[in-house]
Protein backbone atom coordinates (compact mmCIF):
# COMPACT_ATOMS: atom_id res chain seq x y z
CA UNK A 1 0.00 0.00 0.00
CA UNK A 2 1.26 3.41 -1.16
CA UNK A 3 0.89 6.03 1.93
CA UNK A 4 -0.52 9.28 0.89
CA UNK A 5 -1.74 12.15 3.36
CA UNK A 6 -5.37 12.79 3.58
CA UNK A 7 -6.96 16.55 4.37
CA UNK A 8 -10.21 17.67 3.99
CA UNK A 9 -11.26 20.77 2.30
CA UNK A 10 -13.53 23.43 3.54
CA UNK A 11 -14.04 25.63 0.65
CA UNK A 12 -13.31 25.56 -2.88
CA UNK A 13 -9.96 27.82 -2.09
CA UNK A 14 -9.28 25.70 0.99
CA UNK A 15 -8.96 23.15 -1.45
CA UNK A 16 -7.10 24.71 -3.80
CA UNK A 17 -4.52 25.67 -1.01
CA UNK A 18 -4.48 22.44 0.04
CA UNK A 19 -3.78 20.85 -3.56
CA UNK A 20 -0.13 23.49 -3.60
CA UNK A 21 1.99 20.13 -3.37
CA UNK A 22 2.80 18.26 -6.84
CA UNK A 23 1.17 14.65 -6.66
CA UNK A 24 -1.96 15.88 -5.49
CA UNK A 25 -5.05 14.66 -5.78
CA UNK A 26 -8.83 15.79 -5.41
CA UNK A 27 -11.09 12.74 -4.23
CA UNK A 28 -15.01 13.57 -5.10
CA UNK A 29 -16.76 10.33 -5.82
CA UNK A 30 -14.06 7.83 -5.93
CA UNK A 31 -15.20 5.69 -8.50
CA UNK A 32 -11.61 6.03 -10.57
CA UNK A 33 -9.46 7.01 -8.07
CA UNK A 34 -9.64 4.58 -5.87
CA UNK A 35 -9.75 1.88 -8.05
CA UNK A 36 -6.29 3.67 -9.44
CA UNK A 37 -4.64 3.56 -5.95
CA UNK A 38 -5.67 0.12 -5.22
CA UNK A 39 -4.22 -0.51 -8.28
CA UNK A 40 -1.30 1.19 -7.98
CA UNK A 41 -1.27 3.21 -10.94
CA UNK A 42 -1.54 6.37 -9.01
CA UNK A 43 0.22 6.97 -6.21
CA UNK A 44 -0.52 10.51 -4.90
CA UNK A 45 1.29 11.84 -1.86
CA UNK A 46 -1.51 13.85 -0.92
CA UNK A 47 -5.31 13.10 -1.06
CA UNK A 48 -7.87 16.01 -0.85
CA UNK A 49 -11.64 14.97 0.39
CA UNK A 50 -13.76 18.00 -1.77
CA UNK A 51 -16.79 15.78 -1.26
CA UNK A 52 -18.71 18.54 1.42
CA UNK A 53 -17.72 21.23 -0.85
CA UNK A 54 -21.15 23.26 -1.51
CA UNK A 55 -20.54 22.78 -4.99
CA UNK A 56 -23.59 20.25 -6.24
CA UNK A 57 -26.27 22.52 -7.15
CA UNK A 58 -28.00 22.87 -10.37
CA UNK A 59 -29.08 26.57 -11.01
CA UNK A 60 -30.26 29.03 -13.86
CA UNK A 61 -27.50 31.21 -14.99
CA UNK A 62 -27.67 34.56 -17.19
CA UNK A 63 -28.49 33.89 -20.59
CA UNK A 64 -30.81 31.13 -20.37
CA UNK A 65 -28.43 28.45 -19.75
CA UNK A 66 -28.02 26.10 -16.91
CA UNK A 67 -25.28 25.20 -14.48
CA UNK A 68 -24.07 21.68 -12.96
CA UNK A 69 -21.91 21.69 -9.88
CA UNK A 70 -18.61 19.83 -10.24
CA UNK A 71 -19.63 17.81 -7.27
CA UNK A 72 -23.47 16.90 -8.01
CA UNK A 73 -23.92 13.74 -8.77
CA UNK A 74 -24.14 12.07 -12.43
CA UNK A 75 -27.30 10.63 -11.39
CA UNK A 76 -28.79 13.61 -10.26
CA UNK A 77 -27.64 15.67 -12.87
CA UNK A 78 -29.30 12.91 -15.67
CA UNK A 79 -32.67 12.85 -13.24
CA UNK A 80 -32.64 16.62 -12.59
CA UNK A 81 -35.79 17.90 -14.30
CA UNK A 82 -34.16 21.03 -16.60
CA UNK A 83 -31.51 18.72 -17.76
CA UNK A 84 -34.58 16.17 -18.85
CA UNK A 85 -36.29 18.65 -20.26
CA UNK A 86 -34.03 21.36 -21.58
CA UNK A 87 -30.76 18.69 -22.35
CA UNK A 88 -32.24 15.45 -23.27
CA UNK A 89 -28.93 15.06 -25.41
CA UNK A 90 -27.01 15.33 -21.74
CA UNK A 91 -29.36 12.86 -19.60
CA UNK A 92 -28.96 10.38 -22.11
CA UNK A 93 -25.28 10.43 -22.86
CA UNK A 94 -24.98 10.09 -19.08
CA UNK A 95 -27.52 7.29 -18.57
CA UNK A 96 -25.94 5.16 -21.58
CA UNK A 97 -22.55 5.93 -19.33
CA UNK A 98 -21.71 3.03 -15.94
CA UNK A 99 -24.15 1.56 -13.89
CA UNK A 100 -27.17 3.13 -11.68
CA UNK A 101 -24.73 2.17 -8.44
CA UNK A 102 -21.79 4.56 -10.24
CA UNK A 103 -24.06 6.84 -11.56
CA UNK A 104 -25.53 7.61 -8.00
CA UNK A 105 -21.77 7.88 -6.63
CA UNK A 106 -19.97 9.38 -9.45
CA UNK A 107 -19.58 12.93 -9.70
CA UNK A 108 -19.28 15.89 -12.77
CA UNK A 109 -16.27 17.29 -11.93
CA UNK A 110 -14.99 13.56 -11.75
CA UNK A 111 -16.65 12.17 -14.83
CA UNK A 112 -14.75 14.64 -16.83
CA UNK A 113 -11.24 14.02 -15.06
CA UNK A 114 -11.47 10.19 -15.37
CA UNK A 115 -8.80 8.58 -16.61
CA UNK A 116 -8.48 6.01 -20.15
CA UNK A 117 -9.68 2.33 -19.47
CA UNK A 118 -6.76 1.29 -21.74
CA UNK A 119 -5.80 -2.13 -20.54
CA UNK A 120 -1.96 -1.28 -20.46
CA UNK A 121 -2.64 1.89 -18.48
CA UNK A 122 -4.02 -0.22 -15.17
CA UNK A 123 -1.34 -3.21 -15.83
CA UNK A 124 2.11 -1.98 -13.80
CA UNK A 125 4.01 -4.78 -15.51
CA UNK A 126 3.15 -3.00 -18.51
CA UNK A 127 5.33 -0.11 -20.54
CA UNK A 128 2.66 2.81 -20.58
CA UNK A 129 3.79 6.27 -21.18
CA UNK A 130 0.78 7.61 -19.72
CA UNK A 131 1.22 5.64 -16.07
CA UNK A 132 5.17 6.30 -16.99
CA UNK A 133 6.39 8.64 -19.26
CA UNK A 134 8.89 7.49 -21.36
CA UNK A 135 8.31 3.79 -20.72
CA UNK A 136 6.80 3.61 -24.22
CA UNK A 137 3.21 2.28 -25.33
CA UNK A 138 2.24 -1.63 -24.90
CA UNK A 139 -1.26 -1.21 -26.72
CA UNK A 140 1.24 -0.06 -30.00
CA UNK A 141 1.12 -3.86 -31.98
CA UNK A 142 -0.80 -5.18 -28.63
CA UNK A 143 -4.60 -5.42 -28.09
CA UNK A 144 -6.26 -2.38 -29.68
CA UNK A 145 -9.74 -2.99 -29.64
CA UNK A 146 -10.84 -0.30 -27.35
CA UNK A 147 -8.26 2.01 -28.49
CA UNK A 148 -8.18 5.69 -30.57
CA UNK A 149 -8.39 5.44 -34.50
CA UNK A 150 -8.21 9.31 -34.54
CA UNK A 151 -5.65 11.76 -33.55
CA UNK A 152 -3.51 9.27 -31.56
CA UNK A 153 0.00 9.50 -31.41
CA UNK A 154 2.84 7.15 -31.96
CA UNK A 155 3.17 8.16 -27.69
CA UNK A 156 -0.05 6.89 -26.68
CA UNK A 157 -3.42 5.48 -28.43
CA UNK A 158 -5.80 5.56 -25.45
CA UNK A 159 -9.11 6.85 -25.78
CA UNK A 160 -11.16 9.28 -23.26
CA UNK A 161 -14.24 6.91 -21.35
CA UNK A 162 -16.66 9.75 -20.95
CA UNK A 163 -20.29 9.49 -22.13
CA UNK A 164 -20.91 12.81 -20.73
CA UNK A 165 -18.33 14.36 -22.23
CA UNK A 166 -19.41 13.51 -25.77
CA UNK A 167 -22.61 15.78 -24.79
CA UNK A 168 -20.97 18.24 -23.57
CA UNK A 169 -18.55 18.28 -26.57
CA UNK A 170 -21.58 18.52 -28.95
CA UNK A 171 -23.54 21.13 -26.34
CA UNK A 172 -20.55 23.71 -26.26
CA UNK A 173 -20.20 23.77 -22.70
CA UNK A 174 -17.92 25.65 -20.28
CA UNK A 175 -16.05 24.77 -17.49
CA UNK A 176 -15.28 26.96 -14.55
CA UNK A 177 -12.26 26.34 -12.77
CA UNK A 178 -10.66 27.95 -10.14
CA UNK A 179 -7.10 27.38 -9.30
CA UNK A 180 -3.77 29.36 -7.63
CA UNK A 181 -4.39 32.38 -9.67
CA UNK A 182 -8.23 32.70 -9.08
CA UNK A 183 -11.22 31.41 -11.38
CA UNK A 184 -11.21 31.03 -15.09
CA UNK A 185 -13.31 29.49 -17.91
CA UNK A 186 -12.34 26.94 -20.15
CA UNK A 187 -14.47 26.20 -23.28
CA UNK A 188 -15.16 22.25 -23.84
CA UNK A 189 -13.15 21.71 -26.84
CA UNK A 190 -9.86 23.07 -24.88
CA UNK A 191 -10.47 21.33 -21.88
CA UNK A 192 -9.52 17.47 -23.07
CA UNK A 193 -6.35 17.23 -24.95
CA UNK A 194 -4.88 15.01 -27.45
CA UNK A 195 -1.93 12.79 -26.16
CA UNK A 196 1.31 14.10 -28.43
CA UNK A 197 4.49 13.35 -27.00
CA UNK A 198 3.27 13.72 -24.05
CA UNK A 199 -0.18 11.30 -22.52
CA UNK A 200 0.66 11.93 -18.69
CA UNK A 201 -1.98 14.69 -19.14
CA UNK A 202 -5.20 14.19 -20.23
CA UNK A 203 -6.62 17.96 -19.96
CA UNK A 204 -5.06 21.27 -19.88
CA UNK A 205 -6.08 21.95 -16.02
CA UNK A 206 -2.82 23.35 -14.67
CA UNK A 207 -1.67 21.71 -11.49
CA UNK A 208 -4.26 22.53 -8.13
CA UNK A 209 -6.67 23.39 -10.34
CA UNK A 210 -10.20 22.64 -9.35
CA UNK A 211 -13.63 22.27 -11.05
CA UNK A 212 -15.92 24.47 -10.18
CA UNK A 213 -19.05 23.49 -12.52
CA UNK A 214 -19.78 22.67 -15.95
CA UNK A 215 -21.86 25.45 -17.76
CA UNK A 216 -24.36 24.64 -20.53
CA UNK A 217 -25.22 27.27 -22.36
CA UNK A 218 -29.05 28.24 -23.82
CA UNK A 219 -28.84 26.32 -27.48
CA UNK A 220 -30.29 23.32 -25.96
CA UNK A 221 -31.08 21.28 -29.11
CA UNK A 222 -33.81 19.70 -26.93
CA UNK A 223 -36.22 18.45 -30.20
CA UNK A 224 -33.46 17.09 -32.32
CA UNK A 225 -30.69 14.65 -30.80
CA UNK A 226 -29.41 11.58 -29.98
CA UNK A 227 -26.99 9.87 -28.44
CA UNK A 228 -26.28 6.41 -30.02
CA UNK A 229 -23.78 4.34 -27.79
CA UNK A 230 -22.06 0.88 -29.36
CA UNK A 231 -20.72 -1.89 -27.13
CA UNK A 232 -19.39 -5.35 -26.29
CA UNK A 233 -22.53 -5.57 -23.89
CA UNK A 234 -25.64 -3.46 -23.64
CA UNK A 235 -24.71 -1.87 -19.98
CA UNK A 236 -21.90 -1.51 -17.91
CA UNK A 237 -19.68 -1.15 -21.12
CA UNK A 238 -17.19 1.14 -22.74
CA UNK A 239 -18.06 3.10 -25.86
CA UNK A 240 -16.28 0.98 -28.90
CA UNK A 241 -18.04 4.36 -30.50
CA UNK A 242 -20.76 6.77 -29.62
CA UNK A 243 -21.93 9.67 -31.35
CA UNK A 244 -23.78 12.94 -30.15
CA UNK A 245 -26.08 14.41 -32.39
CA UNK A 246 -27.83 17.66 -32.66
CA UNK A 247 -29.49 19.53 -34.90
CA UNK A 248 -31.52 22.95 -35.24
CA UNK A 249 -34.27 22.81 -38.33
CA UNK A 250 -35.89 25.53 -39.59
CA UNK A 251 -39.86 25.91 -40.48
CA UNK A 252 -39.19 24.10 -43.97
CA UNK A 253 -36.99 21.37 -42.55
CA UNK A 254 -33.59 22.70 -43.27
CA UNK A 255 -30.77 22.30 -41.13
CA UNK A 256 -29.95 25.62 -39.73
CA UNK A 257 -26.79 24.45 -37.77
CA UNK A 258 -25.45 21.18 -36.36
CA UNK A 259 -23.16 19.12 -34.09
CA UNK A 260 -21.71 15.94 -34.15
CA UNK A 261 -19.38 14.57 -31.32
CA UNK A 262 -17.63 11.13 -30.98
CA UNK A 263 -16.92 8.90 -28.15
CA UNK A 264 -14.54 6.18 -27.96
CA UNK A 265 -12.68 6.63 -30.72
CA UNK A 266 -9.80 9.33 -29.22
CA UNK A 267 -8.10 10.82 -26.43
CA UNK A 268 -10.98 13.74 -26.45
CA UNK A 269 -14.31 13.41 -27.52
CA UNK A 270 -14.16 14.18 -31.05
CA UNK A 271 -15.38 17.30 -33.21
CA UNK A 272 -14.59 18.70 -36.45
CA UNK A 273 -16.28 22.34 -37.24
CA UNK A 274 -15.66 21.76 -41.26
CA UNK A 275 -17.86 18.90 -41.17
CA UNK A 276 -20.92 20.41 -39.40
CA UNK A 277 -20.82 23.29 -41.50
CA UNK A 278 -21.52 20.75 -44.35
CA UNK A 279 -25.08 20.79 -43.18
CA UNK A 280 -25.91 24.40 -42.79
CA UNK A 281 -29.11 25.31 -45.30
CA UNK A 282 -29.34 21.42 -46.39
CA UNK A 283 -32.11 19.02 -46.35
CA UNK A 284 -31.04 15.96 -43.96
CA UNK A 285 -30.26 13.26 -46.02
CA UNK A 286 -27.99 9.95 -46.48
CA UNK A 287 -25.95 11.46 -48.51
CA UNK A 288 -25.44 14.35 -47.02
CA UNK A 289 -24.63 12.68 -43.51
CA UNK A 290 -21.90 10.32 -45.39
CA UNK A 291 -20.42 12.87 -46.12
CA UNK A 292 -20.07 14.52 -42.86
CA UNK A 293 -19.20 11.06 -41.59
CA UNK A 294 -16.05 10.77 -44.09
CA UNK A 295 -15.48 14.37 -43.21
CA UNK A 296 -15.18 13.58 -39.56
CA UNK A 297 -13.38 9.92 -40.15
CA UNK A 298 -10.91 12.02 -42.23
CA UNK A 299 -7.45 11.04 -41.41
CA UNK A 300 -9.14 7.87 -39.67
CA UNK A 301 -6.67 5.41 -38.65
CA UNK A 302 -6.71 1.66 -37.15
CA UNK A 303 -4.10 -0.49 -35.11
CA UNK A 304 -5.43 -4.05 -36.30
CA UNK A 305 -7.60 -4.95 -33.75
CA UNK A 306 -9.69 -1.45 -34.23
CA UNK A 307 -9.58 -1.48 -37.40
CA UNK A 308 -13.48 -2.02 -37.40
CA UNK A 309 -14.39 1.02 -35.75
CA UNK A 310 -13.71 3.13 -38.91
CA UNK A 311 -16.89 1.44 -40.62
CA UNK A 312 -18.32 1.26 -37.03
CA UNK A 313 -18.09 4.96 -36.52
CA UNK A 314 -19.00 5.73 -39.95
CA UNK A 315 -22.43 3.97 -39.89
CA UNK A 316 -23.34 5.25 -36.21
CA UNK A 317 -22.96 8.85 -37.40
CA UNK A 318 -25.30 8.57 -40.12
CA UNK A 319 -27.37 6.97 -37.88
CA UNK A 320 -27.55 8.97 -35.18
CA UNK A 321 -27.82 12.02 -37.25
CA UNK A 322 -30.96 10.29 -39.31
CA UNK A 323 -32.27 9.69 -35.70
CA UNK A 324 -31.87 13.24 -34.80
CA UNK A 325 -33.52 14.28 -37.78
CA UNK A 326 -36.46 12.49 -37.42
CA UNK A 327 -36.44 13.84 -33.84
CA UNK A 328 -36.60 9.46 -32.46
CA UNK A 329 -33.30 9.53 -30.75
CA UNK A 330 -31.72 6.42 -29.44
CA UNK A 331 -32.34 7.00 -25.69
CA UNK A 332 -36.23 6.76 -26.56
CA UNK A 333 -35.33 3.36 -27.25
CA UNK A 334 -33.25 3.01 -24.27
CA UNK A 335 -35.96 3.81 -22.01
CA UNK A 336 -38.36 1.24 -23.74
CA UNK A 337 -36.36 -1.62 -23.20
CA UNK A 338 -35.31 -0.33 -19.88
FE1 LIG B 1 -0.47 3.78 -21.90
FE2 LIG B 1 -1.68 5.22 -23.77
FE3 LIG B 1 -0.22 3.19 -24.50
FE4 LIG B 1 -2.49 2.74 -23.18
S1 LIG B 1 -2.31 3.61 -25.19
S2 LIG B 1 -0.49 1.75 -22.85
S3 LIG B 1 -2.59 4.53 -21.84
S4 LIG B 1 0.51 5.03 -23.45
Amino acid sequence: MNRFDYARATDAGDAVSLASTPGTRFLAGGTNLVDLLKENVERPGKVIDIRRLPLDAIADIDGGGLRLGALATNADTAWHPEVEARYPLLSSAILAGASPQLRNAATNGGNLNQRTRCYYFYDTAAACNKRQPGAGCAAIGGQTRIHAILGSSESCIATHPSDMCVALAALDAQVRVQGPSGERTIAFADYHRLPGDDPSRDNHLADGELVLSIDLPAEDFSTHYSYLKLRDRLSYAFALVSVAAALRLDADGRIESGRVALGGVAHKPWRLPEAETLMEGREPSQELFLDVAQRLLLGAQGRGGNDFKIELARRAIVRALRQAAAGTPQSQTDKRVA
